[in-house]
């Protein structure tokens, strides 16, 4: 095995879903940095591993990259994980590879669990384009911006929450997004009482009206695409167009492709509004 930084995506909950790649990667490694030492030491205790262990922490990231880079430029192989799921992901990671690389270092990974990806495919909401936000913003107005993106947009949103917070998150999203839209929670994937509530946000607002136990991952239906424009909103447009100069055919383009509509609906609405101020 050359020298590289590896990021091992571990379990979420089942340790069943260890792979194969990931056990032989920790075991070949020189060194296995993690967010929790306790947590990680039974992890490979029960796969009866004894690597080294680092703590690579939020806090510690960057320090423990300095080291990790003396490790690399040795020719050893070192392996990041997190206390779950895939690092790098709502999880320490992103600094250390870019530290690594920025040092010319090689980085790569062993893919596994994830708890957005395990709970997008099974939630049952378009899975060919999504955005993952990842945990949002606490309070203010970074989270009401963040909400109206998440109203806006037209794919399907995978958010991380804590347990505690999860009805007042499905709250705000129904307030943005109309407690009409689709959604989705995903509990203790990969567990025992692994469970998707699946149904509207107003429904899920009932479900949540109660102690939310365990690990959860909310997700959104994206908004539906723009309906086709209204003959008051084309005729409008046309009158704004209109009134800026020019001719009635230049008009029914310009609208046409500005509302992405057939040139002749246009234009036959600029013949019937009647507007004799321009000329052909
Ligand atoms: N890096 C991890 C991953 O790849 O999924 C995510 C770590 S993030 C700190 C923890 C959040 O992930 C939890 O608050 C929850 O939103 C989600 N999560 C992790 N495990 C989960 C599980 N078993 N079931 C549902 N959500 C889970």
């Amino acid at each position: 095995m050359t020298s590289a930084l590896v990021l091992v995506s571990t379990p979420i909950g089942n340790l069943g879903d260890i792979s194969q790649r990931a056990i032989d990667e920790l075991i070949a490694a020189d060194l296995v940095c993690c967010e929790d030492t306790r947590r990680t030491g039974r992890l490979l205790s029960h796969l009866g591993i004894s690597t080294r262990l680092m703590r690579a922490d939020e806090h510690t990231e960057h320090r423990a990259a300095g080291e990790v880079i003396q490790h690399l430029q040795a020719g050893q192989r070192v392996v990041l994980v997190s206390d779950a799921g895939t690092p790098g992901v709502s999880d320490p990671g992103q600094h250390m590879v870019e530290l690594v690389l920025a040092a010319g270092l090689e980085v790569s990974s062993i893919p596994g669990p994830s708890a957005a990806l395990a709970a997008l495919v099974a939630s049952g909401l378009p899975t060919a384009r999504f955005v993952f936000e990842g945990f949002l913003e606490r309070r203010g107005s970074a989270r009401q911006k963040t909400l109206l993106a998440i109203a806006a947009q037209h794919r399907t949103v995978v958010l991380y929450e804590s347990p505690n917070r999860t009805a007042a998150t499905l709250r705000d999203l129904a307030e943005v997004c109309g407690s009409d839209r689709r959604a989705v929670v995903a509990r203790e994937l990969t567990k025992l009482h692994e469970e998707f509530i699946r149904g509207s946000l107003g429904q899920l607002i009932e479900w949540a009206d109660r102690s939310i136990k365990g690990e959860v991952v909310i997700l959104v239906e994206g908004a539906p695409p723009p309906g086709e424009p209204t003959d008051e909103e084309i005729t409008e447009a046309i009158a704004a167009a209109l009134a800026a100069g020019g001719s009635r055919r230049d008009a029914a383009s310009e609208v046409a492709a500005a509302l992405g509509v057939g040139r002749s609906r246009v234009y036959d609405l600029v013949l019937s509004s009647g507007d004799s101020t321009s000329s052909e």
